[in-house]
């Protein structure tokens, strides 16, 4: 399976930040180990090109944060100090994003180890989000010509906020966010499709929840590409969550959203999103069996494929 990264491009935090910065490396060695990409799958991020970030972003706020003239006030929402690595590695995790894209249309399955920056708004950045992801390589893709419709499930704990404001009224990107109601954003938008949950949702609540809209956002949206934001902070023992999901229930949940695509013949690229477990192995063990399941789903495919093709022989 094809697997893009960009933890080369690290930036720069300050000692006892929150973001768990380490669990990018972390979690691309534990992909190299695994065997999931063949030689040549694993994959440095291109960075998006301006023309593919104004086609989400505002030209004035993308300038801004290119040349560093954000506001201290637009810094601190942001929640990462500026500097040039901070653009680089922002461009870097949105082209991470539109290379599992690209892959998806080819293979059907492929990732992003970072990416589902799902709280940057066209005109300004928060919550460890610049520049969203989901919304530049969706219409990178359908500028390309190569596909008209676009879903977006978003399962991070937290709101795709800035992914519903930017694609609001578009209706050939359809939004789908499972999250919790009391969590951040406290000011909620409006996906195309909203789940929120309660604090304390488990693993037979959050499934339900996931397996109702998953269903409904399919049939309404009419796809022909799905970016999934596999957030790792719905994890019981997340420090931002309030949801209490299990690793088990997450794992189902990536299996229930692979398989559920796939059935329908949709291709599927998988970002990371949020993840700040108490311990940073857990995040990044939750991440892993999202890759896991995604590059297993991907090799079944392949096996049936050759399977019938050798029978049919
Ligand atoms: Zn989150």
């Amino acid at each position: 399976m094809k697997v893009f990264y960009s933890d080369r491009f690290v930036l720069p935090l300050p000692e006892g930040h929150r973001f768990p910065m380490v669990k990018y490396s972390m979690l691309r060695g534990r992909v190299a180990e695994a065997g999931i990409c063949g030689p040549g799958e694993l994959r440095v991020a291109e960075p998006v090109s301006d023309e593919e970030i104004v086609r989400a972003h505002h030209p004035d706020y993308l300038e801004r944060v290119v040349s560093g003239a954000l506001t201290d006030k637009e810094v601190r929402r942001i929640g990462f100090p500026w500097s040039p690595r901070m653009v680089e590695r922002s461009r870097r995790a949105s082209g991470g994003t539109l290379g599992a894209c690209l892959a998806a249309l080819d293979d059907g399955l492929a990732a992003n180890l970072a990416g589902g920056t799902h709280h940057a708004f066209a005109d300004r950045g928060e919550g460890y989000c610049v520049f969203n992801d989901s919304a530049i390589a969706a219409r990178a893709v359908q500028a390309a010509g190569l596909v008209e419709r676009v879903l977006v499930i978003d399962t991070d704990v937290h709101q795709g906020n800035g992914t519903a404001a930017i694609l609001q009224g578009d209706l050939t990107v359809f939004t789908f966010s499972i999250h919790g109601a009391k969590n951040f954003p406290f000011h909620k938008e409006e996906s195309d499709l909203d789940a929120p949950l309660p604090d304390g949702a488990d693993d037979a609540e959050f499934l339900a929840a996931l397996e109702e809209g998953l269903e409904a956002a399919l049939d309404a949206a009419e796809a022909q590409l799905a970016i999934y934001l596999a957030g790792a902070d719905p994890f019981e023992d997340d420090r931002l969550g309030r949801l209490c999901v299990t690793k088990g229930g997450l794992a189902e949940r990536d299996s229930m959203v692979l398989e559920t695509c796939r059935e329908r013949g949709i291709p599927v690229a998988l970002t990371m999103a949020g993840g700040y477990a108490r311990r940073v192995e857990d995040t990044v063990d939750v991440h892993f069996q999202s890759i896991r399941r995604a590059a297993d789903a991907l090799e079944l495919e392949r096996g049936s494929k050759r399977g019938s093709t050798e029978r049919s022989v």
